[in-house]
């Protein structure tokens, strides 16, 4: 009897278990589902329906359901919008913006910026962090703590999911910088690190990329479908994007621009192979040829007061100076904006995009750079590719680097079916 009576109470319990379980799957597969269709309509802006049904890939009864739920949290509402053949106006869906928000991080210069974006990409709230270290446990613990804070602090509904734009190599899983060679790091599991204090899943990336992608579909990029961004500061990086969707790769590394060859007999760089881009073509090369060029006797002008210290001066000041017409830095700019011409002009060549976005600390700090580089690019790819690409330069400032990897993390996290597809 007893026998009975366990195996009884076993057997119930096995298929609550299995209800239990089947519930927990539904919930999460809805909110999965809610959360891809808000992504959909914040990248590509309100739409029918149908469009839903099409861009996600979801049954329309799937569509309707989910639809219906967040209408009814207040987060979409419907309008009615007149069509252009005339007939009954259609139906159309678009976000309430401050229903909730999503929160990027991105790493600068020894400082977190993190922000909070309301659905239509609106800043709600930003902060800045300083970091004293270059250590990356402590760099991530700074940022794990100064996110907890600021979500405290802002007090409002959040998707569950924090985007981090990070200098280095981001190995494809999203979580471990492979390698940053200028910081030494190397293997770190950014996860692990974020993940004891905080409940939030991370989604991480290469700092240039983000910044790209929020270029792409809030800045500079938003009347083009094939964009290339190269992000120039101590490093050289670049992202490429098609409708308004970052290219992904079977490792991680697309875009490593900076360790391609553009002087055979170049000096040796820390990959290891020698005339690198960026041992070219980047801040520290830009303050190691203005010492040099000063130690050799030559007279930096108005960039240099007598007796200064040639140690003590940084890319940004060449960049300026040379935009403001003195000579040496004029030449240093022009030898590093010339490598960079040439890699234009292969990637011209070689994608033909319809944009290229230059962003980072020297294009946003010298037009000379920017524009020297344009130039040389068209002096050198094929005249009927290059007549057709635009050279632009980055708008979003320093918000573009948390902006990107925000809306990167909600596609990493929440798939919508065609965002999948984009890869090669
Ligand atoms: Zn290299």
């Amino acid at each position: 009897m007893l026998n009975f009576l366990l195996k009884y109470l076993y057997n119930r319990i096995k298929i609550l278990y299995r209800i239990w379980v089947l519930r927990m799957q539904f919930n999460k597969s809805s909110e999965n589902s809610k959360l891809a269709i808000m992504q959909t309509l914040r990248i590509y802006g309100s739409m029918s329906r149908m469009k839903l049904t099409e861009l996600t890939g979801f049954s329309r009864a799937t569509v309707s359901f989910v639809i219906s739920e967040l209408i009814e949290s207040g987060i979409i509402k419907e309008t009615k919008k007149q069509q252009s053949t005339g007939g009954r106006p259609a139906v159309i869906l678009e976000l309430v913006p401050f229903s909730t928000c999503v929160i990027g991080a991105n790493l600068d210069n020894n400082h977190w910026k993190i922000g909070a974006f309301d659905l239509l990409d609106n800043v709600i709230d930003e902060t800045d962090v300083p970091v004293q270290t270059q250590s990356a446990v402590h760099t991530f613990e700074v940022l794990r703590t100064s996110i907890n804070s600021f979500i405290r602090e802002l007090n409002r509904p959040i998707l569950p999911v924090l985007g981090i734009g990070t200098p280095g190599l981001v190995e494809k899983n999203d979580h471990i910088i492979k390698a940053a060679p200028p910081l030494e790091w190397f293997n770190v599991n950014v996860a692990d690190i974020m993940s004891i204090d905080m409940e939030l899943p991370i989604i991480l990336m290469n700092r240039h990329r983000a910044r790209g992608l929020a270029e792409c579909r809030f800045g500079a990029g938003t009347n083009s479908s094939n964009i290339i961004y190269i992000g120039v500061g101590s490093g050289v990086r670049a992202g490429f994007y098609i409708d308004r969707q970052l290219i992904t790769d079977s490792f991680g590394g697309a875009g490593e621009l900076g360790h391609t060859t553009v002087e055979p007999s170049g000096p040796l760089c820390s990959c290891g192979n020698e005339g690198c881009l960026q041992m070219l073509c980047s801040t520290p090369f830009i303050e190691k040829q203005i010492r040099k060029s000063v130690r050799f006797g030559e007279d930096a002008g108005s960039l240099l007061p007598p007796d200064t210290d040639t140690r003590t001066i940084k890319a940004m000041d060449v960049c300026r100076a040379a935009d403001n017409g003195e000579e040496l830095s004029m030449e240093v700019i022009h030898t590093a904006s010339n490598y960079l011409g040439i890699t234009m002009a292969n990637l011209a060549n070689t994608f033909n995009p319809e944009t290229i976005i230059l962003g980072g600390p020297i294009p946003s700090t010298s037009r000379l750079f920017v524009e020297t580089s344009n130039k040389i690019m068209r002096q050198r790819a094929l005249p009927s590719i290059v007549s057709s690409i635009d050279v632009l330069t980055a708008d979003l400032g320093e918000i573009g680097g948390a902006l990107g990897a925000a809306n990167f993390a909600l596609d990493r996290y929440f798939p919508i079916s065609n965002l999948e597809n984009t890869s090669y």
